[in-house]
């Protein structure tokens, strides 16, 4: 199975990827997880990536393009994955049509995580995390409350909104996520592979119905 979910921030995207890597056994390959540690171990791309990624802004599609070909050309190609955070673009769509046809694989399909962006907002503005950088347990105010308000439950820090998390940051990539997304999906409506999943279900029916839209993986070849 080769999948492309997609979702603005807050949509459960990444909950959704991570059951789909152990339901099916993908591999999973998060855009924004290879930026974030090439900012962490300074390489060039780290570097001229963090002001951006920073400013919840997307990097410019070549620097992408470039890092998912890398990927897919070298030597631990996924031959079976999920795609968190890519292609975000109509732009880095045609880009990865082309890189699939070059290394002979074909997407099955392209999830659609439906939800409203006031929902979006509302839902992190009630997460936090602990700020200690050797911690950095993950909270939710009502899902998932620490015993002692603002304070972790493991090693007593206090707890901070994550900068990704401000309201200010999150409305922002909100409107950067529209921007490109639309004709992203338009791009894949085209080729048959959308699949519109409302988000606003918990977290396993929305798996259900991810599960209920895919189509059936051929079987191992009997002759
Ligand atoms: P994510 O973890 O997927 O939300 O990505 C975090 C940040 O990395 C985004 O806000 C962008 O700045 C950058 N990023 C990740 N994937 C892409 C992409 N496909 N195109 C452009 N920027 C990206």
């Amino acid at each position: 199975m080769r999948l492309v979910l997609v979702g603005p921030p807050g949509s459960g995207k990444g909950t959704q990827a991570k059951r789909l890597i152990q339901a099916l056994g993908l591999t999973y390959v998060g855009t924004g997880d290879i930026l974030r540690e090439s900012v962490r171990q300074k390489t060039p791309v780290g570097r001229e990536a963090e002001p951006l990624l920073k400013r919840g802004l997307l990097v410019p599609d070549v620097m992408v393009n470039d890092m998912v070909a890398d990927l897919f050309r070298g030597p631990k190609r996924p031959e079976r994955f999920v795609l968190d955070g890519y292609p975000r673009t109509e732009a880095q769509a045609v880009s990865f049509d082309a890189l699939m046809r070059q290394e002979f694989l074909k997407l099955d399909a392209v999830i659609n995580l439906a939800i409203d962006d006031e929902e979006v907002v509302s839902r992190i503005s009630f997460r936090r995390v602990c700020s200690s950088p050797t911690c950095g347990a993950p909270y939710h105010l009502v899902a998932q409350p620490p015993k002692v308000p603002g304070v972790c439950d493991l090693c007593g820090s206090p707890l901070i909104c994550r900068e990704d998390d401000l309201e200010e940051t999150v409305r922002r990539r909100l409107v950067e996520f529209h921007k490109s997304t639309d004709a992203l999906l338009d791009h894949y409506a085209r080729q048959g592979l959308v699949r519109d999943i409302s988000a606003l279900a918990s977290s396993e029916s929305i798996f259900q119905n991810i599960l209920k839209s895919l189509p059936p993986e051929p079987g191992p070849r009997l002759s």
